[in-house]
């Protein structure tokens, strides 16, 4: 069987001419946009576009990237639209303050590329599907003709690391992704259905923007981190195999690539083509990621028996800590959070921990970074051994 093949390109900086270089040499040691994208077909441009953060935070894909890689969709013939469904609720009010603030409205008039406005949804079989045989996607993504993901490389406060299969889950629509976490509230279970989602929208080509990730408190209050580099291939389960060698995980400590691999869908880093440069001289050492399982009830379970775990419960679970010294009282986190855990304090939100599913969706669309996770010092011992 050929083996997955990942381009990984050096790519200094934002500059033009450094992300299109970097670009060009990826896809032609895939060989070139047209084995992806035909002329004529509708190309959905899947952009990480969370939440209303300048390029510059390192929250959402860079313009810089997005830009290069609709020139290349062009010059195959494609007509390409940025989509993406960020946090909370998906209205055509909402996308025009993202596409302004994460410069897509930008690249969108420099490229002539069409900005997505289209905010219903559809239903969907999905006969194939292990958790649910049927899903709720929006409209724009059913209707392009061909995916390209373009995630950036994060961590993040409840999977630990989102990246290309992560990034998929923005084509859920809307407040629809609460429901899907409300349904899903326990890890492994919610990273099989984002395996599942990425194994249904199947993504043409995934291109990595890992020229500053984020590391810590992600997916948006970390700290940008430069890694120099883009990735590309036509697997995001592979892409994610590698990206995750490159900030020094393995595969079984983050769940999404955990279940990829137990599925037959990332292959190991050996049957892996690595194209371009040489991953060992690349490596990030010291990448600060949140600690594992600190965020699942079930994968407590894996190291505790159920009485000691009923027993030590309410000492064990992380939780979202709220800072009112950040805090604007704006409303966001409660209108977003999936299981109204939360109703506003004087100063702060206040969390029904007894509703608290541990999403912390509340953490990762906080405009002002007031979130953190609190994990109980016994949790995190016990994942140490
Ligand atoms: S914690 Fe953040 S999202 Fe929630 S009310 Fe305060 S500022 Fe708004
Ligand atoms: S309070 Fe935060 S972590 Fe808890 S359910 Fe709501 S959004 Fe999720």
């Amino acid at each position: 069987m050929a083996k997955e093949r990942i381009a990984l390109m050096r790519c200094p900086s934002y500059a033009d001419q450094d992300v299109e270089a970097a670009l060009e040499q990826a896809m032609n040691a895939l060989g070139g946009m047209p084995s992806f994208v035909r002329a004529g077909q509708r190309v959905l441009i899947k952009v990480n576009l969370l939440t209303r953060r300048p390029p510059e935070a390192a929250v959402t894909t860079h313009p810089a990237l997005v830009r290069a890689v609709i020139r290349e969709v062009q010059k195959a013939g494609g007509h390409p639209v940025i989509y993406d469904s960020p946090g909370g609720p998906f209205t055509t009010k909402s996308l025009e303050a993202v596409y302004e603030a994460t410069g897509m409205a930008t690249v969108a008039a420099e490229t002539g590329a069409e900005l997505n406005w289209d905010v219903s949804s559809v239903e969907v079989p999905n006969p194939s599907g292990m958790l649910f045989q049927g899903l709720t996607l929006s409209r724009a993504v059913v209707e392009a003709d061909v995916v390209i993901n373009l995630p950036k490389l994060k961590t993040h406060g409840l999977t630990r690391y989102t990246g290309a299969v992560k990034n998929l889950f923005g084509c859920i629509p809307g407040l629809t992704k609460a429901e899907y976490h409300l349904r899903l509230p326990e890890l492994p279970l919610f990273s099989r259905f984002l395996v599942e989602l990425a194994q249904f929208v199947r993504p043409a080509l995934t291109i990595m923007d890992a020229v500053v990730g984020m590391e810590g408190e992600g997916p948006s209050a970390g700290r940008p981190r430069k890694l120099g580099l883009v990735l590309a291939g036509s697997s995001p389960f592979a892409l994610d195999r590698v990206a995750l060698a490159l900030i020094g995980l393995k595969a079984d400590e983050v769940e999404t690539a955990k279940i990829a691999a137990e599925l037959g869908l990332a292959p190991p880093m050996e049957d892996i083509a690595i194209l371009g440069e040489d991953i060992s001289s690349l490596a990030v050492r010291d990448f600060a990621v949140p600690p594992p399982g600190g965020t699942s009830f079930r994968l407590l379970g894996r190291r505790l028996s159920p009485d000691t775990l009923k027993i030590f419960a309410r000492w064990l679970k992380p939780r979202p800590l709220f800072a009112a010294a950040k805090c604007r009282r704006c409303g966001i986190c409660l209108r977003d959070c999936p299981a109204k855990a939360l109703t506003m304090g004087e100063h702060r939100p206040e969390v029904d921990l007894a509703r608290c599913i541990r999403c912390f969706c509340c953490q990762e669309l906080c405009p002002e970074q007031a979130v953190s996770i609190y994990r109980p010092a016994l949790t995190r011992w016990i994942f140490r051994h």
